[in-house]
Order: structure tokens, then C-alpha cells, then sequence
């Protein structure tokens, strides 16, 4: 079975008039470099098309779906001071999020054996009612309510209307988004590690979920100079012990690459092959239905060099997996008190 790939021209169509960090350039630079190694050829295309009402608004009010929908008429509209929408910005929205949705029921049905969608916007900022952080509509939330609606995936099987997905999020900023949307939720366990104190500014360790969904938030923030060793720790120590008990039918990630080594806005250190490593880890959850979406990245060389180690991952190229990592003291104390916070959640972590 084939690896999905969604790239589209058209999400060059959100554009700012003046320089900003998330540019379509971003997305060029990626696409040059997977078509120069020869490994888009290697993947099955998934058109993108418009996400449609129905979907945004599992996620997002009507209100912001028309807000947003408004931007196309108009040049450009500067939504909150890091947002922007230019006049093509809501069309690449939709096409964004319709991409993801169909990839993600392909890879959750089985027909194909997992992907990468190499979207903008990105979306793991955006809440029910705004644009935030660069982010119009929030694509992995309401790809996961896709997944879940159609009853894909093997949990439909067991229990109608109950297939589990997990959302781990690797950006070097905390999804606040995709947290408030699953935040009393069972099905959707949402774990993201990220720079912290940073923007947005959530992303505690305590910050769990609530109601019928405590436990199913776990956040492990870091302190900026972490690579490799910490973030593979983080996977290691506390991501797959809790998703092993969850036992996810779909990997969702919010793959941004903004934890890259010489990032523009990020302060971490993560390498090419520390991002393969990743990748590799996910694919032993969920029968391997893994599906990367883009979210940040902003150093051009390391989001290309980034996007094509993980994805020579999900084509089940690895690298040597015998190294250990060994993060510093200070990261171990806090995998201890995410330990600590989430015990009475997850039995045997
Ligand atoms: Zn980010």
C-alpha cells in the first residue's frame, strides 16, 4: 500500500502583502526538495479539495466559518497581529482542511497505508470562533471529527461511533486550538510536547482536559535548547506508555517543523533524522495509520530537510535505532511530573 500525499499549488494562494514568517515560500521549498530526492513520484496523490460547512463546523462556529469566508472579499485582512487572510487565503483554507479530511479517511480505511499533507494555512492555533497564531481553520480537529464520523477505522467495528484517535503534536508551539477542541473528549487523546513559557502561552503540565476527558491532554513542555534526546525521551517516557493504553485506530500529527534545528522562531534543536525517529516511533501505534500535516516551520533548509526524512520514515526507511537517548537531568524531572500528573489517568506510566 501506498503513502498519501496532498500538495496542491493553490495553498500558495494565502499570502501576506508584506514579509511574514509563514510565506508560501515554505511550502516551495519542501516541494523542491522531495521532487529532487524523487520521492514525490513514490506517493499516491490525494487531490485537495473544499472542506465543506458540515465539517468546519464540527469544530468551528458558523460565525467564524462565515468570518472567514468574508476574507475573500476583500485584498487582505489582518485578523489578530500574527494572522493575516489575503483575497485567495479562504479558498487554500478549505482546500487545506478537505485535503486532510480525505487523506485521513484513506488512511483510515485502509486503502492507503499512511501520509503526508504539506497544507497552508496551518491550523493547530485556530479555536472554535478565531483565527489565531497564523491559523484559519483548525485541520487536524476537524480531520479528526471527519475520521470519527464516517465511522472510519477499526474502532468503528468494536464500538460504532467511537473510533479513537490520537493527535500528537510536535510543533515547537502548544496547539491551544486542538487542545480546547478535544478538551472533554475520550476519544481524542491530544499530547503535545513544545517550547514552554512560549507562545500561545498554554500548554502546562497540568493542563489535563476535563470532564469525561481528564487524563486525555498530556502536555509536556520544554525548556528551549532541547533536540533529539529530549523529544525522543518525551515519546519514549511518556507519549507511548499513555497511547499504548489509549490504543488509537488513527495517528494524527500536527507535524510542524518549527522544533528544527535553526528555526527562525523556535529555540530547539531537533534534527532531520531526530524527526525520522519520531515518525518511526508513531508507526508502531494504530496498525502504523500515521498521517503527518504540516503545521509550522520557518527555517526553509531544515522544514525541507525535515519533511523528507519523516517522510522516507513513513516509506519505511529508517536510520540505526539502537541509540538510547539520554536527555538532561532538568527534562527527566519533567516527564517525573508529568508522571505524577497523570498517573491516576494512565495506569503503569
Ligand atoms: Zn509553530
Amino acid at each position: 500500500m501506498a503513502t498519501g500525499l496532498v500538495d496542491d499549488d493553490r495553498f500558495l494562494l494565502h499570502r501576506a502583502p508584506y514579509e511574514h514568517p509563514e510565506h508560501p515560500g515554505r511550502l516551495s521549498a519542501i516541494h523542491g526538495r522531495l521532487e529532487e530526492a524523487g520521492l514525490v513520484a513514490r506517493c499516491e496523490r490525494v487531490p485537495a479539495r473544499e472542506a465543506t460547512r458540515e465539517e468546519l463546523e464540527r469544530i468551528h462556529t458558523a460565525a467564524h466559518v462565515r468570518a472567514i469566508a468574508s476574507t475573500a472579499n476583500r485584498d487582505f485582512s489582518q485578523l489578530d497581529p500574527d494572522t493575516y487572510a489575503s483575497r485567495g487565503s479562504y479558498e487554500a483554507a478549505l482546500l487545506a482542511v478537505g485535503g486532510l479530511v480525505d487523506l485521513s479517511l484513506a488512511v483510515a480505511e485502509g486503502r492507503l497505508s499512511n501520509g503526508l499533507a504539506l497544507l497552508r494555512p496551518p491550523g493547530h492555533h485556530a479555536e472554535a470562533d478565531h483565527a489565531m497564531g497564523f491559523c484559519l481553520f483548525n485541520n487536524v480537529a476537524v480531520a479528526a471529527r471527519a475520521v470519527q464520523a464516517r465511522g472510519a477505522a477499526a474502532g468503528a467495528a468494536r464500538n460504532p461511533g467511537a473510533t479513537r484517535v490520537l493527535v500528537v503534536d510536535w510543533d515547537v508551539h502548544h496547539g491551544n486550538g486542538t487542545q480546547h477542541s478535544f478538551w472533554e473528549d475520550p476519544t481524542v487523546l491530544y499530547f503535545s510536547t513544545h517550547q514552554f513559557p512560549f507562545y500561545p502561552g498554554t500548554g502546562a503540565i497540568d493542563e489535563i482536559g476535563g470532564g469525561a476527558g481528564l487524563g486525555l491532554t498530556v502536555n509536556v513542555p520544554l525548556p528551549a535548547g532541547c533536540g533529539d534526546a529530549e523529544y525522543l525521551a518525551a515519546f519514549d517516557r511518556v507519549l507511548l506508555p499513555v497511547a499504548r493504553t489509549f490504543a488509537p485506530d488513527l495517528v494524527l500529527v500536527s507535524a510542524g517543523y518549527d522544533a528544527a534545528d535553526g528555526d527562525l522562531l523556535g529555540s530547539m534543536r531537533i534534527t532531520p533524522d531526530g524527526y525520522a525517529r519520531l515518525t518511526h516511533r508513531l508507526l508502531g501505534l494504530a496498525g502504523g495509520r500515521v498521517v503527518l500535516a504540516l503545521e509550522g516551520g520557518y527555517n526553509l533548509d531544515a522544514i525541507a530537510r525535515s519533511a523528507e526524512a519523516s517522510l522516507r520514515a513513513l516509506f519505511g526507511e529508517m536510520a540505526d535505532e539502537s541509540l538510547r537517548p539520554h536527555p538532561a537531568p532538568a527534562v527527566s524531572r519533567i516527564f517525573d511530573r508529568v508522571h505524577d500528573v497523570q498517573r491516576p489517568y494512565w495506569a503503569g506510566i
